[in-house]
This record gives C-alpha cells, structure tokens and sequence, in this order.
C-alpha cells in the first residue's frame, strides 16, 4: 500500500480580498513530524483551518488520495483528518473517559452507542496509556491542567483514528515538563505511521522535536527542510530579526543554536 500522506498545491484563502494563504504548496509524508511556523499573521492558522473545512478555500489539498477542499468539516473528520485549537475544546463536566468515548462514538453508530458497555473498549485503554491518562481516566475533564486538556485532545483525535493530525499551537502555555512530555507523545504519533502537523511559535520546542519545517510569512512558503536549513535560511533570519547582517548570538537568541 502506498503511504499515505497530505498534498497541498496552490492552496490560497482570501478574506474579503485580503490574501491570508497564497498559494502554498506543501507535502507531508505519513510518520513525518511537520512543524509550520512563521510570524503571528504569517497564515498557519488559517492554513489548517482551510485543510480542515472551517474557511473556504481554492486549490486543492488531499489526504490519502482524497480531496478536502470543497467537503465539509465532518466529511473531512470522516476521512481521517483531525485538527486541536489552541484553546482546548473538551467537555469540562464529563470524565476524561467519557469525552475519549464520546470521541470514539463519532466512528460508532448510535444502536452501539446506546448499548451500555461493561468494560473500557481497547482503543479507548490504549489512547489513556498513549496520552498519559490513564489514572485520570475518572476524573471531570475540568479539572484537569492545561497540559492534560492538550493530551485529552490529542487522545479524542486517536480515538477517531485520525490520520492526519494538526495540532494549533499545542504547547502554549505549558511547563518545561509538560512540553517535553508532549514532544515524546507527537514523536510516537508520528512513529505509528499519522501525518502530524505542528504550528508552533516556541522556537526551543520546534528545535527539539521537528523531524522537518516548513516557514510560512504573508500567506506563503518562505523556507522549508531540516530544522538547521530553515534556522540557517537567510530569508527566515530576516523574517525572524529584521533585514541586514545578523551575529550568530541574535540568531542564536531567536531562532536557536546551531542556526
Ligand atoms: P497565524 O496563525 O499564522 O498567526 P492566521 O492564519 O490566524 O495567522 O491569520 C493570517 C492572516 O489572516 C492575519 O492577517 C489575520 O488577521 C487574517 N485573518 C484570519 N482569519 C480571518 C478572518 N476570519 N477574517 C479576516 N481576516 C482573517
Ligand atoms: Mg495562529
């Protein structure tokens, strides 16, 4: 079977004229760990948002061979595709596991939904073990910290068996520790053969676990490969530090070491 994987090709949105996406060509192979990043503004947002059926868009982008543009959200779900936002969108009142199960029923139909089930199903038991939850599995998702509510949202999409994941900004707003421990979790997402699409603004996380970059900057693809080709791009040092000569210490300060 052939891979699967995500094809952009001249993907463009507009707002009232107003360009936000412009044409961006973009491959993502299955197991890859993508990271987009770019300026506020630079269109990452409203990248994924097109990809995921919540703005309209021209062009095309396809998933395993289908296309998405044009389809809508839940047709697009129903094809594999999931997606995060930065604020997490669980159900606070409900129970970890039963937001995991209420996620996993998107897939079941309504008679197996009813039927009360005496056991956690095994797709469910895994997802708590992959994301880490496993002893919150009972409690309010409300109370969770913010970390955890990415992990649960991350854990609602693999119950969905999404896959192709875009995750917006997944580490905003957590501790060192929360972060690396999201890193390793993304990093065996991305091993079981998912499609995974990070835009992130934390240069340090970037750094630590982009297995590939693509930048984007006004709607458009500025640079794109390894983590040392795009810090080490001109063109993104300019975008990143302003135009002129930068010494290896200001870039270092932004874009990281070994730029
Ligand atoms: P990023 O996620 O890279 O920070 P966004 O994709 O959110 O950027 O936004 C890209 C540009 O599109 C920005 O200039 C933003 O103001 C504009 N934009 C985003 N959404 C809308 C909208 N619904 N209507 C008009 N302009 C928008
Ligand atoms: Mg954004």
């Amino acid at each position: 079977m052939q891979a699967e994987y995500l094809e952009i090709t001249d993907l463009t949105v507009s707002f009232d004229g107003f360009v936000a996406v412009d044409t961006v060509n973009l491959s993502v192979l299955a197991g890859d760990l993508r990271f987009l990043i770019g300026p506020n503004g630079a269109g990452k947002t409203t990248l994924i948002d097109a990809v995921s059926g919540l703005v309209a868009a021209t062009g095309s982008a396809t998933f395993d061979g289908n296309e998405l543009i044009g389809r809508k959200e839940h047709r697009i779900a129903r094809l594999g595709v999931g997606r995060t936002f930065q604020t997490a969108t669980v159900f606070e009142e409900l129970t970890v596991l039963q937001n995991l199960d209420i996620a996993a029923g998107a897939k079941r139909s309504s008679l197996s939904l009813l039927r009360r089930r005496r056991s956690v199903p095994a797709a469910v038991a895994e997802t708590l073990e992959t994301v880490g939850l496993t002893d919150l599995a009972d409690a309010p998702a409300g109370i969770l910290a913010h970390g955890q509510k990415q992990w649960l949202e991350i854990g609602m999409l693999l119950v969905q068996d999404a896959r192709l994941l875009m995750l917006d900004e997944p580490v905003a707003g957590m501790s060192g520790e929360e972060k690396d421990e999201t890193g390793r979790l993304l990093q065996r997402i991305a091993a079981e053969n998912r499609t995974v699409v990070v835009v992130e603004h934390d240069m340090d996380f970037m750094r630590s676990f982009a297995a590939s970059v693509t930048v984007l900057h006004a709607g458009k693809v500025l640079s794109e490969g390894s983590v040392e080709k795009v810090q080490a791009d001109p063109r993104v040092q300019e975008v990143y530090l302003g135009p002129g000569h930068h010494t290896e210490a200001e870039v270092a300060a932004v874009l990281g070491e070994g730029a």
